[in-house]
């Protein structure tokens, strides 16, 4: 049995589907075994271990066994009776900027897609700005533009609200850094994992 595969990495989700760690092989079944999580394909069906066991594994997946009797490797596992999500400290991120002001430009409050969002200085950087939960706030790319190198007092703009740290975690910490298969992506609900989730710091 290869090993590589055994301590390769699979997901874990708490039963909102949330990415709580990530675990081995070895170790997501046996979760499974136990019956404390289920297995999940790539149609969001769940399995417990012995419907898992019993799909086919195909050559382009990777699997564990004989040469006889093959069992597909889950990617990703849902534990059923877990509803926590990971203490510690909430990422300071792109993602969770947005995720926190909820793709909404905090100036003119539309909620826009990700694509057509800035991250924006409420203190700009060139006044002693810092780059921290407190100051820097999701903008549409209008807003920021009018904005420019100003405080929202000197281009006459108000905040929706005041920017503060998040008290929850909407990501798992680490794991992201590392998103190693395609399984995970939906659920890490990123389109480049490197772009969200760098940690963001003051130049
Ligand atoms: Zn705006």
């Amino acid at each position: 049995m290869a090993t590589s595969v055994l301590n390769s990495s699979v997901l874990v989700l708490n039963r909102f589907y949330q990415p709580v760690h990530v675990t081995s092989v070895k170790r997501a079944f046996s979760l499974l075994y136990q019956g404390v999580a289920k297995a999940i394909d790539q149609q969001y069906r769940l399995y417990e271990f012995e419907d898992w066991a019993a799909l086919s594994a195909a050559a382009h997946h990777d699997a564990i066994g004989t040469p006889h009797k093959r069992i597909r490797v889950p990617r990703v596992v849902v534990l059923m009776a877990y509803e926590y999500l990971p203490k510690g400290r909430v990422r300071f991120s792109r993602l969770n900027i947005y995720a926190r002001d909820q793709d909404t430009c905090q100036y003119c409050g539309r909620q826009l897609p990700r694509s057509e969002l800035n991250l924006d200085h409420v203190v700009p950087r060139a006044q002693g700005g810092k780059t921290t939960w407190e100051n820097v706030v999701c903008s549409c790319i209008a807003c920021n533009l009018k904005k420019g190198g100003r405080t929202p007092e000197q281009a006459s703009m108000r905040l929706l609200k005041k920017p503060v740290r998040p008290r929850w975690t909407p990501l798992m910490r680490g794991a992201h850094k590392r998103v190693t298969y395609r399984e995970w992506l939906p659920f890490l609900n990123v389109a480049d994992a490197s772009y969200w989730n760098v940690e963001l710091v003051d130049e």
